[in-house]
């Protein structure tokens, strides 16, 4: 990845002139089945270009209580687009209840504002969304005329758990972001597909948010390369993760869901000890984790190596012992 880097050949972006940016959202296009892609620097930019892109000012979007583009990207949306959300609580399998979906869309009336985009999230917290499910979303949104965004960060995640072809997931939505630096394990960037038309206005967005870059190539290239793979070892960091989480809910002081772990993602709540001592002495080790409340989150990734689960439950169990 390093050495693409290195040798792609580059131009000014800006101008739409770097065959490398040219070559990965033609990649990125094909490989989601939308007309077209652009490469924007962050996820969570490329979510807020698609909901800008979407909306204007006074519509509002329908989106998970804990999902990313309400909770994690510091209201964007509301803040630079005068976009209102309408945020609904996550069923335990990360799906919205598409009836309460339905209850919550305005009548066309001067009292509310216009309801215009579902926002759903896959994986959501590692969880897979069932494609049936996406269809009935895709049904809802066409009979209420609203546009259907996927914040599909970990969508490769999803379609390899699922075992089918990421286009069987991306079909349903209008557009799709999707993260190369996060399963896929590019240094940096994120891809939005969609329409000619959608993309187009994405464009001027991101331009507007400071995400058009020069010679950007430089880090397509190993945006290219990531995504050419699809992920190929993320069957093996979901094989990962799951023997990580059998191996600690043998031990006494976690607390793991299994059912909930379907990808490279596991929530471990522990008992015995506070989070951030547990995170502290797992730094100590080598382990870097994140947590929140009494849950670990853990993820397992492209660079673990063969006896990375073994060392990282020995690095555990130092952990709470001590
Ligand atoms: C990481 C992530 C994002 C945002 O990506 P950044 O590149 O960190 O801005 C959005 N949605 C989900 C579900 C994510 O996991």
């Amino acid at each position: 990845m390093r050495q693409a880097m290195a040798d792609a050949v580059v131009g000014d972006d800006v101008y739409g002139d770097d065959p490398t940016v040219n070559e990965l959202q033609d990649i990125a296009a094909e490989t989601l089945g939308k007309e077209a892609a652009l490469f924007i620097p962050s996820g969570t930019q490329s979510n807020l270009c698609a909901l800008l892109s979407h909306c204007g000012r006074g519509d509002e979007y329908i989106v998970g209580q804990w999902a990313h583009t309400y909770r994690y990207e510091a209201g964007g949306a509301a803040v630079l687009g005068s976009i209102q959300p309408q945020p609904l609580d996550f069923l335990p399998d990360g799906t919205l209840d598409l009836d309460q979906v339905t209850r919550c869309i305005k009548p066309d009336d001067p009292h509310f504002a216009k309801t215009r985009l579902l926002c759903l999230e896959n994986t959501h917290m590692g969880k897979v969304l069932p494609l049936d499910y996406l269809a009935q979303a895709r049904d809802l949104a066409d009979q209420h005329q609203l546009r259907l965004h996927l914040d599909g960060a970990r969508i490769f995640n999803a379609s390899v758990k699922l075992d089918v072809d990421v286009t069987e997931i991306s079909r349903h939505f209008d557009s799709v972001s999707v993260c190369l630096s996060k399963g896929l394990g590019a240094p940096i960037g994120s891809v939005l597909c969609g329409s000619v038309e959608l993309i187009s206005a994405a464009h001027r967005w991101r331009k507007m948010l400071g995400g058009a870059m020069r010679q950007s190539g430089i880090i397509a290239a190993a945006g290219i390369v990531a995504l050419s793979g699809r992920g190929e070892h993320l069957r093996r960091d979901h094989s990962n993760a799951q023997r990580l989480a059998r191996s600690l809910s043998k031990m006494d002081q976690f607390d793991i869901d299994l059912s909930s772990v379907q990808t490279n993602m596991i929530f471990a709540r522990i008992q015995s000890a506070s989070v951030p001592t547990i995170i502290q002495k797992m730094k100590d080790q080598g382990v870097l984790i994140s947590g929140f409340g009494d849950t670990l989150r853990l993820v397992t990734h492209c660079d673990l190596e063969n006896d990375g689960v073994d060392k990282v439950t020995a690095a555990f169990k130092r952990a709470v012992s001590s």
